[in-house]
């Protein structure tokens, strides 16, 4: 009966009365998410235009779409960062919307920016929505401001190691973690135990900061003792309505990285849930953020939880949330970005609920064995996996595919829904088993040990599980 509900305000091809349907689009990115677009854009009646590299010109994101492009640049990733490149082959093939995925051009204001002079929508936040967000510092300050509890850290980036010291010195003590304001995926974060290594983290930290994200701003928080890490996904049309579409645990990482994402969140006390949900709300409310977000949080060990960014773009683990509530998160984003309101969508929170368990892995060509180094070459055998309540999303795989050095090296992502943990557990757990890929190695030991560990089951590990079971490492 919701069904209809759903359905009843679009038109035929799927897109919201009084919102100005996208014919052309492009997919500014590759790999499996290059291909979700692609597909999520098909589904809605557009044509589909791909870029690539010279690098992967033999790849799967190429062929799925309608007409694809090289765009020659001396850098292979440089290629996905080519704005005026980029832009002009939009132009000159009639693309009306942008979707930038994850990574490369999705969270930069000034390619945002550069879509919308040449009258091309960017199918994301707006410019002035990276700005708040883009910068972790920026984000805080606005999270306070709206009331939404942050880790205690400096306002702001720290430029010297003196007013470092005397900032923790002040009161936060050690440990303390050292991010860079433009840092993500992980990367740019440094724990310090101590006093005695303060300035050698501190400067690395910068010089660091400075070499992967352009800019070596460093702001400090307190190191949270083994929190869980747990995010609400939002979507939000930029006239300050927003609707959350519930959370996702991502406490399984791996050095600051996720590894296993679930949605929802266990054994969460559900006041702070709910808390958590409307600060989310309220945060990007204020902001009268566009389009699809991600508001992260940890919570410790007493229950307390913590505001500690926003991604403004579309998430490695949305499937999980897709899964559980039924909600196309990627068609959600052309649909906002053609000009549809939350309330056009039928998108308002009675609207959204949350139906079992979904989990989500993230399958690389990495070798566990070998400290995860990424493995290269050509992929022999490529035999999917399936059945019921499990869902793929492959980009880079097939037989024959050559697999490069020059990207991230995420494979393809299977999720696993289901009414209960231990049955979703189990359903991943099994899924992964039947997929065979020989000629490059893959990381699915180190995820089946994690699946099959009953602290994970369990539903409520912390974002230190798994350096504290280091056999799942061999
Ligand atoms: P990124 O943008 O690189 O993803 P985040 O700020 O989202 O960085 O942090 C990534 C992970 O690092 C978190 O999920 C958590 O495990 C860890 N982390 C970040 N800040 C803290 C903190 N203040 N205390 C403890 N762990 C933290």
């Amino acid at each position: 009966l919701r069904s209809h509900a759903w359905r009843a305000s679009f038109n035929k091809r799927g897109w919201a009365s009084g919102a100005k349907p996208f014919k052309k689009v492009m997919a500014c990115n590759r790999g499996e998410i290059a291909v979700r677009i692609m597909r999520a854009a098909n589904e809605l009646g557009c044509e589909t235009v791909a870029i690539y590299s010279r690098e992967d010109r033999f790849t799967q994101h190429r062929y799925k779409a309608d007409q694809a492009f090289l765009v020659e640049n001396k850098s292979p990733v440089g290629a996905y960062l080519d704005i005026p490149q980029i832009i002009k082959i939009a132009k000159e093939n009639k693309v009306e919307a942008i979707h930038p995925g994850y990574g490369f051009l999705s969270e930069n204001p000034e390619f945002a920016q550069a879509c919308k002079d040449n009258g091309i929508t960017f199918c994301g936040p707006t410019p002035s929505n990276l700005k708040d967000f883009g910068d972790k510092t920026t984000a805080r300050e606005l999270a306070l401001k709206v009331g939404v509890p942050c880790v205690p850290g400096t306002p702001g980036p720290v430029n010297t190691v003196e007013e470092a010291r005397a900032f923790i010195d002040s009161g936060v003590g050690y440990p303390v973690i050292l991010k860079a304001a433009h840092g993500g995926g992980g990367r740019g974060m440094r724990v310090v135990e101590s006093a005695e290594v303060l300035e050698e983290n501190f400067n690395r930290a910068t010089s660091e900061a400075k070499a992967a994200f352009g800019n070596g701003a460093v702001f400090i928080e307190r190191y949270v003792y083994k929190p869980r890490h747990i995010e609400v996904q939002i979507l939000g049309d930029g006239t300050g309505n927003i609707v959350h579409l519930y959370d996702r645990d991502c406490s399984v990482q791996r050095r600051h990285q996720k590894v296993v994402e679930t949605a929802p969140a266990m054994g969460l006390d559900p006041k702070t849930r709910q808390a958590m949900l409307n600060d989310a709300v309220r945060l990007t409310s204020h902001a009268k953020y566009l389009n699809a977000g991600t508001v992260e949080f940890l919570v410790d060990k007493e229950g307390r939880y913590y505001f500690i960014e926003v991604n403004p773009r579309i998430q490695v683990e949305h499937t999980v949330t897709e899964v559980v509530t039924g909600v196309d998160l990627v068609q959600s984003q052309f649909r906002i970005a053609s000009g549809a309101k939350l309330s056009d969508l039928n998108l308002t929170q009675d609207n959204v609920s949350v139906r079992g368990v979904a989990m989500q892995c993230r399958v690389t060509t990495e070798d566990p064995s070998r400290d995860f180094k990424p493995d290269t070459g050509t992929i022999e055998v490529f035999r999917s996996t399936g059945g019921m309540g499990i869902r793929i999303d492959d980009g880079p795989g097939f037989q024959g595919a050559v697999i490069t050095p020059f990207y991230d090296s995420l494979l393809m992502k299977v999720t696993a829904h289901a009414m209960t943990r231990r049955d979703c557990a189990a359903k991943l757990s099994r899924a992964l088993r039947e997929l065979r890929v020989r000629g490059v190695s893959l990381n699915k030991p180190f995820l089946l040990g994690v699946l099959d560990h009953p602290d994970f089951v369990d539903g409520t590990v912390d974002t230190s599980f798994i350096a504290e079971n280091p056999q799942l490492l061999e």
